[in-house]
């Protein structure tokens, strides 16, 4: 099964990362540089389109379709089990480490 069809098409997902459990390797950035990026203090944050990066604890950037794939093979592959992907409507997460 495809992960589109496992969290719904239709469905607004978001992004968000725990800071305090990022371990700055970077893996992140190589499966989706248009959504992850690493600042200068060596952590990952998310960004939307407007390139800027979101630097609020918690704060969540859109996951546009096209790249969901590869936003949930980073947070599968993240050493610091800190990439939450959530769901708009409900913020319930659907991957990452508090997902059923
Ligand atoms: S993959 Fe996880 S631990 Fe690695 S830089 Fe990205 S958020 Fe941080």
């Amino acid at each position: 099964m495809s992960v589109t069809s496992e969290a719904g098409a239709a469905e607004q997902l978001e992004v968000w990362i725990d800071q305090d459990l990022c371990t700055g390797d970077g893996i992140c950035v190589q499966y989706a540089p248009e959504v992850f990026e690493l600042d200068i203090d060596g952590l990952a944050y998310v960004k939307g389109e407007d390139d800027e990066l979101r630097q609020q604890p918690g704060a969540t950037a859109p996951v546009p379709l096209t790249l969901l794939q590869d936003v949930v093979d980073s947070a599968r592959e993240c050493p610091g089990d800190c990439i939450h992907v959530r769901r708009v409507a409900d913020r319930v997460e659907v991957y990452g480490p508090d997902a059923d």
